[in-house]
């Protein structure tokens, strides 16, 4: 990390960036109200830190021992940025001071399912629409998703989804699986999912990072917090700070018959907070992977400081093609949302006082 004076001029920063890039490293320039900080990504071996470090202009050049710096509170407090970093969607803020719901089915069946469950959302208050088109599944026997049988019927289930999202005034987010489909979808989403299967792919998440569109990244249930930010800093290390975090539940302990599919993991939300200025949402739906669960797991992580929630709705949930036990209907859609904008302004409330 290279820290600027603060009276340090562009030509002197400009300078340092060039002297960065002929060591084959990039610069990640920060120009905050006092002063410029440059993150250096790539091999750390190759680094100069005594040549830089008397460049005209800079202050200090100094080594980061964490895995990940660039998604850190504390770089952006160096650099004078925002502490907490409110991506725009369309007319939607994600971290900013309202919360942000993102409701949908789990996957994409049909125009009319996506249709009738898309308006449901509307009228309970989401603010985004979610669905699947290239399904991550653990069968290969199973329901992979409209996209998965070519690019003609992703096409199609993709600009349905768009529709759908115009139609409801809903931006749209859909996942992607692997590298080969992040093209088709950027023609229609306006945020991509990286599934919780996929955090480790570093080669997507550089890829999907080159879109320069909003990620949603989802944490694997195998990973612990400096993993899961480790992988978040290979996105923002491309120059793509919007990127939302996304807790979803990781293995649960215990032999026999488990009572939820995952362990929601809630003390990582305010963790990661601490952690970083990236915006932090909760997936209540497939961490409880039922739907009695959904609604109080909901709460309890808008109570934890969650900006927002990711909820698979159906608008007949025991007929869903996937994940039918935790999918919740419009109507409970719309008690999850007005209860937890209660709780949050209850606690908005509490905390000016
Ligand atoms: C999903 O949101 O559709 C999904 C498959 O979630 P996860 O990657 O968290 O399992
Ligand atoms: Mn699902």
């Amino acid at each position: 990390m290279i820290i600027m004076k603060s009276d340090a001029t562009k030509e002197q920063v400009r300078h340092v960036v060039k002297e960065v890039e002929k060591y084959g490293l990039r610069a990640d320039v920060s120009a905050g109200d006092y002063r410029t900080v440059i993150g250096l990504v790539g091999d750390e071996r190759k680094i100069p830190f005594d040549h830089f470090a008397i460049l005209p202009g800079v202050k200090e050049a100094r080594m980061v021992e964490t895995p990940y710096k660039l998604v850190t509170r504390e770089y952006a407090k160096m650099a004078g940025e925002p502490e907490r970093r409110i991506i725009k969607v369309g007319n939607v803020e994600i971290g900013g001071d309202e919360l942000v719901f993102i409701a949908g089915p789990c996957a994409v069946e049909s125009k009319k399912q996506l249709f009738t469950i898309a308006e449901g959302c509307k009228k309970a208050g989401a603010h985004i629409l979610r669905g699947g088109i290239f399904k991550a599944r653990s069968s290969v026997h199973s329901f992979q998703g409209l996209g998965s049988a070519g690019e003609e019927e992703a096409r199609e289930a993709l600009q349905w989804m768009r529709e759908a999202g115009d139609k409801f005034e809903m931006p749209v987010i859909t996942e992607s699986r692997g590298e080969g489909q992040i093209d088709l979808i950027a023609e229609y989403a306006d945020i991509i999912q990286i599934g919780a299967r996929n955090m480790y792919d570093q080669d997507l998440l550089t890829a999907v990072a080159r879109k320069k569109k909003p990620i949603l990244f989802k944490r694997h249930f195998g990973a612990g917090i400096e993993e899961f930010l480790s992988f978040a800093e290979y996105m923002v290390a491309e120059d793509n700070k919007d990127v939302i975090l996304c807790e979803r539940g990781i293995l649960p302990l215990g032999k026999g018959k488990s009572y939820t599919r995952y362990t929601l993991d809630l003390a990582a939300v305010p963790v990661l907070e601490k952690e970083t200025y990236l915006p932090v949402m909760v997936d209540p739906s497939h961490a409880a992977g039922r739907r009695d669960l959904v609604l109080p797991l909901s709460f309890a992580a808008i109570a934890a400081g969650a900006c927002g929630l990711i909820v698979e709705v159906h608008h007949n949930p025991v007929e869903a093609l996937v994940d039918s036990a935790q999918q919740i209907t419009p109507d409970d859609l719309k008690i999850l949302i007005d209860t937890a904008k209660t709780i949050r302004k209850d606690m908005a409330g509490k905390k000016k006082k």
